[in-house]
């Protein structure tokens, strides 16, 4: 039927942009903020604004994500931890399984974002530290590098790596800084090495393998009878997962006891902090920066 009948010398057909057209115009916009064009074909194509004017704008919320975040979002782990903690002791014991793991899945949201926000803090002369945070992703190249850089290191290291002040820098200064703030400091850079020491803890292994399970799927059992040739303890619950493309049924299994789950709530309660005093840590700087001109 291709055939173009005889009455159709000149066929009328409305102007389609060929694909070169097409991709050239779908390629190229305005961005809202500079007026400069900027390429679309590694953005989004509802993309408004070009990178570097992206950049700037996190870079201009960085403060306030962070006063906030300090203050609310890393503190919600905790929050919620404690509070399933507390309504734990009056469930039964299926019960008690069941929120024991989402105790767990606190942990790892945690653990998660200390993660990001130490690997954030280290790159922020390369990107927005905004970027690095929020674009995390709890995965075996991600927590390898994480490791490689915090393992067995002491608080100086740790924070002469992100390069912040250490306890020996504030120390020198001593005598031109309040007694109170000095105190402060000593134990915010305790903090920091502890939660990451927390993070450290956890088999790395377990940590991932929990956390993509989670990804995939949310369904728990507390019985593995139904499944041929799986077992677990009485004290465990497990997370089921299908991986299609794999054609088997995963499960991972992990004790819920309250001295188990108390180990956990310890871990989210000094990880938070950690965040917490590493921002409190590095707004300081900041402010001392500025204060002396150099921001
Ligand atoms: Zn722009």
């Amino acid at each position: 039927m291709s055939a173009r009948r005889p009455t159709d010398a000149h066929p009328r057909t409305p102007f389609a942009p060929n694909r070169a057209d097409r991709e050239r115009r779908l390629a190229i916009a305005t961005c809202e903020d500079c007026g400069g064009e900027f390429d679309l074909a590694a953005a989004d194509p509802r993309a408004r604004v070009c990178a570097p004017c992206f950049d700037r704008s996190l870079h201009a919320v960085e403060v306030a994500f962070l006063e906030n975040y300090a203050r609310f979002g890393a503190k919600a782990h905790r929050t919620v931890a404690e509070a399933l903690f507390r309504s734990q002791a009056l469930a039964d014991p299926d019960d008690r399984k069941v929120i024991g793991m989402r105790i767990v899945e606190e942990y790892l949201n945690a653990a998660q974002e200390l993660m990001a926000l130490y690997l954030a803090m280290r790159r922020r002369h390369e990107q927005p530290l905004l970027t690095t945070f929020m674009n995390f992703e709890l995965a075996a190249p991600s927590v390898a590098a994480f490791r490689a850089l915090t393992l067995g290191r002491n608080s100086s290291e740790l924070l002469r790596d992100l390069q912040l002040p250490t306890l020996a820098d504030v120390e020198a200064a001593r005598g031109e800084i309040p007694k109170k703030d000095f105190r402060a400091f000593a134990a915010a850079t305790a903090a920091v090495a502890h939660g990451i020491e927390r993070v450290q803890r956890v088999d790395q292994g377990v940590l991932l393998e929990l956390a993509d399970g989670l990804r995939s799927s949310a369904t728990l059992t507390h019985k593995l009878d139904w499944l041929p040739e799986r077992a677990m303890n009485p004290d465990q619950v497990a997370l089921v997962v299908l991986e299609q493309r794999r054609r088997v049924v995963l499960t991972h299994a992990l004790a819920i006891h309250e001295p188990q789950l108390e180990v956990f709530i310890d871990a989210i309660d000094k990880i938070t902090a950690a965040a917490r005093d590493l921002i409190w840590l590095y707004l300081h700087v900041r402010d001392t920066m500025a204060l002396e001109g150099q921001a």
